[in-house]
């Protein structure tokens, strides 16, 4: 099928953020063509501007506006509980929770199949987090998978014996959930119900 080829490359673009196969793609593309011009112009701008005003925190490796971010900053938070994370998606879950201790981003999970390694994630930075000292507990709040499981063995093995608890979210959620899906309500439970890891 021949497209004119502006609309190709915009199909093929989306189609490389995550979730979006290339029937989606098409599907997205033509409908922003077919819109009013300001939806087209608005995701050009939004994404450009949260580009630009979003910078990685140098400490948790949450995204914010702000380096340090503005979890990191407060002084509202209770410093001596980190809740590990695999994305910043998880960040906002876990917030509209009610959680109040401090976070640390994985930035991804390990796997095997994707090749992802523990030097591929924040893990060295986590550990000297936690060696600085003035966690108690760390919560470890990968996904309930595979690999966020997985994940979770790995850090319990690295984190032992550095002078805090290490405890795992409670298994209440649907199977096949992840984080950023489920209802602030089952991560409040999941929270809640957390068990030490020896
Ligand atoms: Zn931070």
């Amino acid at each position: 099928m021949s497209r004119p080829r502006p609309v190709d490359r915009l199909i093929r673009a989306l189609a490389r953020l995550p979730g979006i196969g290339p029937k989606t793609s098409e599907r997205l593309a033509y409908h922003v063509l077919r819109a009013e011009p300001e939806l087209a112009q608005e995701l050009v701008d939004a994404i450009a501007a949260a580009r630009a005003s979003t910078r990685v925190c140098s400490v948790c490796f949450n995204l914010d506006e702000s380096d340090p971010c503005a979890i990191c900053a407060s002084p509202e938070r209770d410093r001596a509980l980190l809740l590990v994370v695999e994305d910043p998606r998880d960040v906002a879950a876990f917030d509209a929770s009610g959680y109040r201790g401090l976070y640390h981003v994985l930035q991804g999970r390990l796997s095997t199949l994707e090749g992802i390694r523990v030097e591929d994630l924040t893990i060295a930075q986590l550990l000297a987090r936690v060696g600085d000292g003035g966690f108690q507990e760390i919560c470890l709040a990968t996904n309930p998978d595979l690999e966020g499981e997985g994940t979770a063995e790995v850090l319990v093995e690295r984190l032992r014996g550095r002078g805090a608890r290490v405890t795992r979210i409670a298994r209440g959620m649907p199977a096949g959930a992840t984080i950023a899906q489920v209802s602030a309500a089952i991560l409040a439970d999941a929270l809640q119900g957390r068990r030490e890891l020896r």
